[in-house]
């Protein structure tokens, strides 16, 4: 997962602050260079990290907050404030054009994750807004890409405009867009070439393109694996060809997150999306202010909520949590739960959105994996309808049957009913008002 590095290196640095009445000039230094230390190891560009410690130091000593109360929280915060300022303030949207169709151009060195993104965004704006999004094949040099294409469009039935690879680019671009005033469609993709490496005829192609389709927006993509080249490419691409956003690929990866911090500063241009996994759902809209709590373990509760939103039937929702509410609460939503839960990704990704535990040392203790799933579904699945609405009914040689019938061992269906009847109490109480939540929940 991304960040975990960064993350810790500044609240180790930040620690040294907290607990201490007054702050001190040097204390403050002290934590500055632990943290311009930890950015840098992060791969976060020279001069960016430079700018912002200057900001921090400007701001801390400018406010006077040393001298203030809880000098470290105000501290933070400032911190917290200038990484959002760094990686842009706001959430940049699409731009889109007073006709249609909006054209965005997609340009990135291979394998960035171009291809996969053109699918990701096309399909989002399918859901989003209805819209009937045109796909151009514009990459002739990879054969493989067009078909990549065609497969992600089939899957997702979005068209796909596509003339092999024998002919010029800039042809194909000028027959998909001529199709798309046809067909009328809202927006056009085009998915062009990507090279190993910026190289002239890749520009002077692109250039060429942006001549022909004049596109609303110039999105590069780039991979968040590659560090520093991400900010580096991002920049080569800038330079040569002007883009007007950027898509951060793969920050589901091992990525150290330098270029989610670097891009902005370096280029002025926003980051507008992060690609987060291979599927077609894996894309978020960047927000810079959700990024910094990430990058700082202060959760992304936020994304939490939008994804938990996402992916709930609201109806069922309301009526489980009615269920719970009158402690009817049964195995039959129990397991329309687990379904919802495993709809919404990895388990570890989920937590780490919660405050404070991107670092949690007991994080990498909780291993809840698919096959975990499938034996509570399995046991829910043995139990006979009559078992499911009234667990009391349960009794020893039922439970023996019950694991028999799934394959588990008895313990395992034990543990699963007592944790069960545990949860359901939990949830009782606390909406029905009658308790409060464990500490560290209520701030969600
Ligand atoms: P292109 O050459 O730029 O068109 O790159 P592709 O779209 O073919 O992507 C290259 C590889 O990266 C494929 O295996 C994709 O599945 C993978 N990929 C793309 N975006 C992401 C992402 O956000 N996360 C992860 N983990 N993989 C990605």
């Amino acid at each position: 997962m991304a960040f975990e590095n960064l993350t810790s290196r500044i609240q180790t640095a930040m620690k040294n602050l907290s607990g201490k009445g007054k702050v001190s000039e040097s204390d403050l230094d002290d934590t500055l260079r632990q943290i311009r230390l930890a950015l840098l190891e992060a791969d976060v560009n020279l001069q960016t990290a430079r700018n912002f410690i200057r900001k921090v130091r400007q701001e801390a000593l400018g406010s006077k907050v040393l001298e203030g109360l809880n000098p470290s929280e105000q501290v933070i915060k400032i911190v917290n404030e200038q990484l959002t300022e760094m990686m842009g303030q706001e959430a940049v949207p699409l731009n889109k054009s007073a006709k249609i169709p909006t054209v965005i151009m997609m340009a990135g060195l291979q394998g960035a994750g171009k291809t996969t993104t053109v699918a990701k965004l096309a399909n989002r704006l399918k859901e989003n807004e209805h819209a009937r999004p045109l796909l151009i094949a514009a990459d002739v040099y990879r054969p493989a890409a067009i078909e990549q294409l065609k497969t992600l469009g089939d899957q997702l039935q979005i068209e796909v405009f596509d003339k092999g690879t024998d002919i010029d680019p800039r042809q194909i671009v000028k027959d998909g867009l001529k199709k798309a005033d046809q067909d009328k469609n809202d927006y056009v993709f085009i998915d062009t070439a990507g090279r190993l490496q910026i190289d002239q005829t890749l520009m002077q192609e692109l250039k060429d393109l942006e001549q022909i389709a004049k596109p609303d927006e110039i999105l590069l993509t780039v991979d968040a694996m590659t560090g520093q080249n991400a900010t580096e490419t991002a920049d080569g691409f800038n330079k040569s060809l002007g883009i007007t956003g950027v898509v951060l690929t793969k920050l589901d990866g091992d990525t150290r997150g330098g270029a989610a911090l670097s891009i902005r500063e370096v280029t002025g241009k926003p980051i507008k999306f992060v690609g987060e996994g291979e599927k077609v759902s894996d894309i978020d809209v960047f927000y810079p202010d959700r990024m910094a709590s990430r990058i700082l373990g202060m959760g992304d509760v936020l994304s939490l909520i939008e994804r938990t939103q996402k992916d709930v039937d609201e109806k069922k929702a309301a009526e489980q949590l009615q269920k719970l509410q009158e402690n009817t609460f049964d195995f039959n939503d129990f397991l329309e739960q687990l379904k919802q839960i495993q709809n919404m990704g990895p388990m570890e990704d989920i937590l780490k959105m919660i405050p404070g535990m991107a670092n949690n040392p007991a994080l990498s203790q909780i291993q809840v994996g698919p096959k975990d799933f499938s034996h509570m579904e399995a046991i829910v699945y043995s139990m006979t309808p009559a078992e499911r609405v009234d667990p009391d009914l349960i009794n020893p040689s039922r439970r023996r049957r019950i694991a028999a019938g799934a394959g588990r061992p008895v313990v395992d269906v034990n543990r699963m009913i007592k944790q069960f009847k545990q949860m359901r109490e939990m949830m009782h109480k606390f909406t029905s008002g009658k308790g409060s939540l464990p500490a560290g929940m209520e701030q969600m």
